[in-house]
């Protein structure tokens, strides 16, 4: 693979001012770009990992005004960190976050690092983040380069090399590296992002005709564009089938603390079981738990799929009068469902149900 094409050296600064220009026209106002600060840019990449723009901004902007700086993030409560995140999804990304805002303020006098070399350190930053980072809030000339701008750069080179293998994504970032202008290096690696998110689009036929690089683009000119990047086949998740039990007590139901690790770690659950029981199954195994239903009804399935397995789920709705609580659950009513306890967007079916039960009692 020769990814450094002489053409596209000799094109580099036409790429960057093109790019700008269009990013003049173009850009999204977003609050993060409107106040660069490092620590507005760092919550937003952390976002936008995995999450829409539309989708982060009213998280972001609850996030910030709740926790207004590294400090607030460091101290917070972890249960209200989870909070803010609630819906987002992969919250190993906001733990992650508290973790290094932690070490920021023991190790770095509670600022960010203008050096990606130091960013990547943190627990959660990554070499893309931390090119992000140092390029849009410190005006480093550096690349960021992520899945969007490995997808640009493939059809522009029209380039076949796996962008999966490490090879291929550190001659991307050398090549990216090289391109990024030594004036307005955020503006350059955010209007790529904005060019993936928008104009070359993933899994589709991207809009060339409405591209600033469609006369340099190779994928374009040669009619492979939509075909590329080659990636690896995504491989199949496992498939974890799962009762879910909605136990409800007048106008609280019962949910279950998860472990502090794994898939999930420490947010609320309905609780569970392995497999799918039928109606007398779950009898027998709430009696372990001295819960005795005085009805059982279905409510239907969900399906909640992970980066690495599937959640097949089988809802049951049970409503009991004993109050009794086996370890790592609570009673939670409505209002502490909604602004104390974490309940992750896999539940979000048996979520609604429960809410709509104890609403009503
Ligand atoms: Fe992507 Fe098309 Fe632009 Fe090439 S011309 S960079 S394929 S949108």
């Amino acid at each position: 693979m020769n990814i450094q094409k002489q053409y596209f050296i000799n094109d580099k600064e036409l790429i960057s001012s093109k790019l700008l220009s269009w990013y003049d026209e173009e850009a999204r106002v977003l609050p993060w770009r409107s106040d660069p600060k490092p620590y507005y840019v760092w919550v937003s990449e952390i976002m936008l990992q995995q999450t829409r723009v539309e989708t982060a901004l009213p998280y972001f902007q609850n996030f910030i005004h709740t926790l207004p700086n590294i400090t607030a993030l460091a101290i917070a409560d972890e249960q209200k960190v989870n909070k803010l995140w609630e819906g987002l999804g992969y919250y190993s990304r906001v733990r992650n976050m508290q973790k290094a805002a932690r070490i920021i303020v023991e190790q770095y006098n509670g600022e960010l690092s203008s050096k990606p070399e130091e960013l990547v350190k943190l627990p959660g930053i990554g070499e893309y983040t931390a090119g992000a980072i140092a390029s849009i809030a410190f005006g480093m000339s550096v690349p960021a380069v992520d899945g969007n701008v490995l997808r640009v750069f493939s059809r522009l080179l029209a380039s076949e090399a796996d962008v999966d293998l490490p090879q291929t994504k550190r001659e991307m970032k050398a090549l990216v590296g090289g391109i990024v202008p030594k004036i307005r290096p955020g503006d350059f690696n955010q209007a790529l992002m904005d060019l993936g998110a928008t104009v070359c689009l993933p899994n589709t036929e991207p809009k060339c005709l409405e591209c600033p690089l469609a006369d340099l683009c190779e994928g374009y000119k040669q009619g492979i564009a939509k075909e590329l990047p080659v990636k690896q086949p995504a491989k199949s998740r496992a498939i974890e089938l799962l009762t879910v039990l909605v136990i409800v007590l007048g106008n609280k139901v019962l949910i279950h603390k998860r472990e502090n690790k794994g898939l999930l770690a420490g947010l609320w659950e309905f609780p569970n079981i392995k497999g799918f029981f039928s109606q007398e199954e779950i009898q027998d195994y709430l009696s372990n738990f001295h819960i005795k239903p005085t009805s059982i009804s279905e409510i239907g399935n969900a399906k909640h799929v992970f980066t690495h397995k599937e959640w097949h789920m089988s809802g049951f709705l049970i409503k009991t009068d004993e109050n009794s609580m086996p370890e790592g659950t609570v009673w939670a009513n409505s209002h502490e469902l909604q602004t104390i306890y974490t309940l992750p967007s896999a539940f979000k079916t048996f979520h609604n149900v429960a809410e709509s039960v104890i609403n009503r009692a």
